[in-house]
């Protein structure tokens, strides 16, 4: 799987959303990875890596932007199967993410062997299996973050972390805070329409004195 670093860099610098999901930029020195749509500003040529996938720049060792949050990109192209195993590969990791048995058990359920399936993964996704499956698991983790108010407990196991101590430190690590901060981050920076705030001023009106005082020392 090759990307032309002409194209890919063209699109970046114009942050052209034709190619929002069809690949991603890591950034050296920073080590985080971006949309090309990113607003930050742009890095220099230099700096720059390019992905076809999420997971492949994650298994380089970047970390997802929290500007452009490469959790809510269309889906990347090269994921539809230009090998029907890998498709449906990441139709079973997508269903219920690698289960117990983890690579081994889903080539079973493939019919092909996991090196060989380790392999398409890679020419395919430039990414393995695990990869892939863990970069689903921590976007779907942070999309319940950023946009809904479920308790953490909650997105740990909806995302299948299996425990809140596991989630918590995939988090930390990948994003170098807690999942609380996060999401008073995302609270703080979203562009609340103003419809919305009038909305849960009248909601909080309602529901009595106490919240809109709380609401007036905001
Ligand atoms: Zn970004």
């Amino acid at each position: 799987m090759a990307l032309d670093w002409r194209v890919c860099s063209r699109a970046r610098l114009s942050r052209d959303p034709r190619f929002d999901g069809k690949f991603f930029i890591g950034v050296r020195g920073s080590m985080v990875y971006c949309r090309p749509i990113c607003p930050a500003p742009t890095a220099k040529e230099k700096n720059c890596r390019y992905f076809a996938t999420a997971a492949a720049a994650s298994e380089a060792g970047y970390r997802p932007c929290l500007r452009c949050r490469p959790e809510c990109s269309p889906g990347t192209p090269a994921w539809q199967g230009t090998s029907n195993t890998v498709a449906r590969a990441l139709r079973l990791i997508g269903e219920s993410g690698l289960e117990e048995g983890g690579v081994e058990l889903l080539a079973e359920r493939l019919g092909v062997g996991s090196r060989h399936l380790r392999r398409l993964f890679l020419k395919h996704l430039g990414a393995t299996p695990s990869a892939v499956a863990n970069t689903r698991r921590l976007h779907f983790a942070k999309k319940l973050i950023d946009e809904t108010t479920l308790p953490m407990a909650y997105v740990a196991q909806a995302s299948g972390f299996g425990s809140v101590r596991r989630f918590n430190a995939a988090i930390q690590n990948t994003y170098h805070r807690p999942p609380s901060q996060i999401r008073r981050l995302t609270r703080q920076t979203a562009s609340l329409p103003e419809n919305q705030y009038l909305f849960r001023l009248r909601f909080r009106l309602r529901l009595g004195r106490l919240f809109f005082r709380l609401l007036l020392c905001r």
